[in-house]
C-alpha cells in the first residue's frame, strides 16, 4: 500500500511534501493529495493519476502554510476518483486525514454512522476514519485518534491534522510502516525515508499500537494505552534506491519476500475457523446464481493462467462444478457455446490485461456471467466483471510476476472452498482446510529460510542452458510456472512438463548436463513422481526435488533437496512454487540479468 509524507516545521510545507510524494512514487500508486493549514483553515487539494496532476491543480495558488499531510494512494476501497483520493474529511471538514492499509470493520462503522445521519462522500474505507476521529473529538487530538484505534480493526499508517488544533500533526499505526524524521528545520512522519531524505537522516520508528504527537519544535510518542514512550533517534546511513527497495537488491526478490503478508492479505477478514467458510464480499452479489453454478471458465494470460490451471484441480477437489481453464488469447477465437449459468472467472495483477479484457467481452456477448481476480482497483476488469475479490497484494513492481502468483492461489482456494461448502464439503473438511490455510504463511517463511541454500544450488546449475520442469496434478502448473519463471529473468531455457508426459517424449533430452527441478511433495502423485525421478537418474539426469520436510527416500535419490512444510495436497503448489521463484532469481542475478525489467517484457500487457 502507498505513501505518507507530513510535515511541521519552519518552511513552506507545499514543496517539501511534493518532493516527498515524488520519492515515493516508485511504489506505485493511482491518485495523490496534500492539504496544508492556511492561517485558520485547511487548503485541500488532490488529483487522480501522476503527482504532476496535482501539481498542475496547485501551480498558480496561494498555499504558503508551514504545517501539511500528503498521501499517494492505491486504492484498496472504491476506484481510483479525485473523491476517492486522500485526504479524507469528517463531514464537517474538521479532520483531514491520510491513511496507508485497511479499515477492515468498515462497514459496520460506516452503517452505524449513516444511522445517526452522517454523510460519506466517498467509497473509502479511509473516510470512517476521519469520521471517526471528528466524533470523539473534545478537544485533544491525540485523545480522539486514540479512541478511534480502540473502535477500527485492520491496518493502517495515519496522520492527522484538525482545523481547531493549529499547531499539531498525530500520527499512528498498525501494521503500515511509519516513521518520524527531525531535521533541523521541522519534523516529518513519513511511510519510509525516502520521502525525507533531503532533509533529514535521523529517524525515530514508530511500533504497532503507537501514536506520535509532532509540533514545530519535537515530539512525543505514546502508546494505544497513553503510555509515554521515550525513543532516541537513530542515524540512518542509505541511498534513495535503497530505502526504495527497502535494503533488497530488487524488486522480485523483495515481493518474493513479502509472500507470507500478501497471503495473509488474501484471507484477511474472509475465514469463518468455526464454519469452516470463507466470507467473499465481493461475491455476494452474484451469490444466488453462483451457489448454485456447475460450470466455471477461467481465463487468464500468462502466470495468472498458471494459477487458472492449479485453481482447476482445488475446484475440482473441492466443488460439484465442471472446470475449464482458457489462455484469454486462444478463448476469444473459439466457438463459445455456454450450458445455463455459466460463470468466467479472469485473473489478471492490473485488471488492465488486453487478452483477457476481449475474452471476458466476448463472455458476456455470448451469455456467461463475469467474476474477477484483480489486484488494481477500478481497474478496467473489475469494472467490467459483476463480481469479484481483490488480491491486496500492494503494488507488483518486479515485471515477472510472484506475489500475486501466490495471493492468486490463495483467493482461488477461498473461492472454491466457499462454493464447495454448499455444494459438498462437510463441516469437518471446511474446518480442516482453514485451519491448514491459515499455517500458511508461516510456512512460506520456513521455506524462505532456505534462500541461502536455494542460492547455492543457483551457484552451481546457472551455467546450463536447458531445464526441465516436472510435476503433476495439483503440481503440474507449477512446474510451468517454475520453468516460466526461469525464462522470464534469467533467459535460460526451460520447459514445464506433466511428469505423465515424460516417456512420451522430453526424456529424449535427458542427460548429465540437464538439470530436472521435480516437484514432488507427499501428495497422491507421490509414488508416480518418484517413479519418474527414478527414470532421469537412471540417465545421469541431476536433480533438484523439491520435497515434503523429512522426506528421505527423495532426498536418497536426489541431487539437491529443496524442503516444504507438510500441508493438504491442494495447498501444496502455494509452497512449492516459493523454491521455483528463489531458483529464478538467483540464476538470473548470477547471470547479471536486468531482473526487474527482463528484456521484452512489459509489466501489464495491455495490447493484445
Ligand atoms: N484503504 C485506503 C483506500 O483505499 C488506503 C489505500 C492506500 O494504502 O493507499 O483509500
Amino acid at each position: 500500500m502507498c505513501g505518507i509524507v507530513s510535515y511541521i516545521g519552519s518552511r513552506e510545507a507545499r514543496s517539501i511534501l511534493l518532493e516527498g510524494l515524488k520519492q515515493l512514487e516508485y511504489r506505485g500508486y493511482d491518485s495523490a493529495g496534500l492539504a496544508i493549514r492556511q492561517g485558520n483553515h485547511i487548503e485541500l487539494y488532490r488529483a487522480v493519476g501522476k503527482i504532476v496532476e496535482l501539481e498542475k491543480k496547485i501551480a498558480g495558488k496561494e498555499v504558503k502554510g508551514t504545517i501539511g499531510i500528503a498521501h499517494t494512494r492505491w486504492a484498496t476501497h472504491g476506484e481510483p476518483t479525485e473523491e476517492n483520493a486522500h485526504p479524507h474529511r469528517d463531514q464537517n471538514d474538521d479532520v483531514f486525514l491520510i491513511h496507508n492499509g485497511i479499515i477492515e470493520n468498515y462497514l459496520s462503522l460506516k452503517k452505524w454512522m449513516e444511522k445517526d445521519g452522517i454523510v460519506f462522500r466517498s467509497q473509502t474505507d479511509t473516510e470512517v476514519l476521519a469520521q471517526l476521529i471528528a466524533i470523539n473529538f473534545e478537544g485533544d487530538l491525540s485523545e480522539a485518534v486514540r479512541k478511534a484505534m480502540s473502535q477500527v480493526e485492520g491496518t493502517f499508517g495515519l496522520a492527522v491534522i484538525h482545523k481547531n488544533v493549529p499547531d499539531e500533526i498525530v500520527i499512528a499505526r498498525r501494521g503500515s510502516p511509519l516513521i518520524i524524521g527531525v531535521s533541523d528545520h521541522g519534523y516529518f512522519a513519513a511511510s519510509d525515508v525516502s520521502a525525507m531524505v533531503r532533509h533529514t537522516n535521523k529517524v525515530v520508528h514508530l511500533k504497532d499500537n503507537e501514536l506520535a504527537t509532532l509540533t514545530a519544535g519535537g515530539f512525543s510518542i505514546s502508546t494505544a494505552q497513553a503510555i509515554p514512550i521515550e525513543r532516541d533517534a537513530e542515524t540512518v546511513e542509505w541511498r534513495a534506491e535503497d530505502a526504495e527497495l527497502n535494503g533488497f537488491p530488487h524488486f522480485m526478490l523483495k515481493e518474493i519476500f513479502e509472500q507470507p503478508e500478501t497471503i495473509q492479505n488474501a484471507m484477511r477478514g474472509r475465514l469463518e475457523p468455526g464454519e469452516g467458510v470463507p466470507k467473499l464480499g465481493g461475491i455476494m452479489p452474484v451469490w444466488e446464481n453462483i451457489k448454485e453454478c456447475r460450470h466455471l471458465v477461467i481465463v487468464a494470460c500468462g502466470t495468472s493462467y498458471y494459477a487458472g490451471c492449479v485453481g482447476r484441480y482445488v475446484f475440482e477437489k473441492l466443488t460439484e462444478i465442471d472446470m475449464e481453464v482458457e489462455l484469454a488469447s486462444e478463448f476469444r477465437y473459439r466457438k463459445l457455446n455456454f450450458p445455463p449459468n455459466t460463470f468466467i472467472l479472469a485473473l489478471s495483477q492490473s485488471g488492465e490485461t488486453a487478452d483477457t479484457l476481449a475474452a471476458i467481452r466476448e463472455a458476456k456477448r455470448k451469455g456467461a456471467s463475469l467474476l474477477g481476480i484483480v489486484n488494481v482497483v477500478g481497474s478496467s476488469i473489475s469494472r467490467e466483471t459483476e463480481a469479484g475479490v481483490y488480491n491486496h497484494a500492494g503494488p507488483e513492481i518486479g515485471v515477472a510476476s510472484t506475489k500475486i502468483f501466490t495471493s492468486q492461489l490463495t483467493i482461488l482456494t477461498l473461492l472454491a472452498l466457499l462454493l464447495g461448502r454448499h455444494q459438498k464439503l462437510s463441516l469437518t473438511e471446511g474446518v480442516e482446510a482453514i485451519r491448514a490455510l491459515q499455517l500458511l504463511p508461516d510456512q512460506v517463511r520456513a521455506v524462505l529460510s532456505q534462500d541461502n541454500h536455494i542460492r547455492a544450488i543457483a551457484e552451481k546449475y546457472h551455467k546450463r542452458s536447458n531445464w526441465l520442469f516436472l510435476g503433476r496434478k495439483f503440481n503440474y502448473p507449477i512446474a510451468m510456472e517454475g520453468a516460466l519463471k526461469l525464462k522470464e529473468v534469467s533467459y535460460i531455457h526451460a520447459e514445464g512438463y506433466a511428469a505423465g508426459e515424460m516417456k512420451h517424449g522430453p526424456i529424449a533430452l535427458i542427460n548429465p548436463d540437464m538439470p530436472t527441478v521435480a516437484i514432488a511433495p507427499m501428495d497422491d502423485m507421490y509414488d508416480k513422481m518418484i517413479s519418474n525421478i527414478n527414470e532421469i537418474k537412471s540417465r545421469k539426469g541431476p536433480i533438484i526435488a523439491i520435497a515434503t520436510q523429512g522426506d528421505e527416500k527423495v532426498k536418497e535419490l536426489s541431487d539437491e533437496i529443496i524442503e516444504i512444510p507438510p500441508t493438504l495436497d491442494y495447498l501444496y503448489p502455494i509452497l512449492a512454487v516459493i523454491p521455483c521463484q528463489l531458483l529464478a532469481y538467483h540464476c538470473a542475478n548470477l547471470l547479471k540479468r536486468d531482473i526487474d525489467k527482463p528484456r521484452n517484457l512489459a509489466k501489464s500487457v495491455t495490447v493484445e
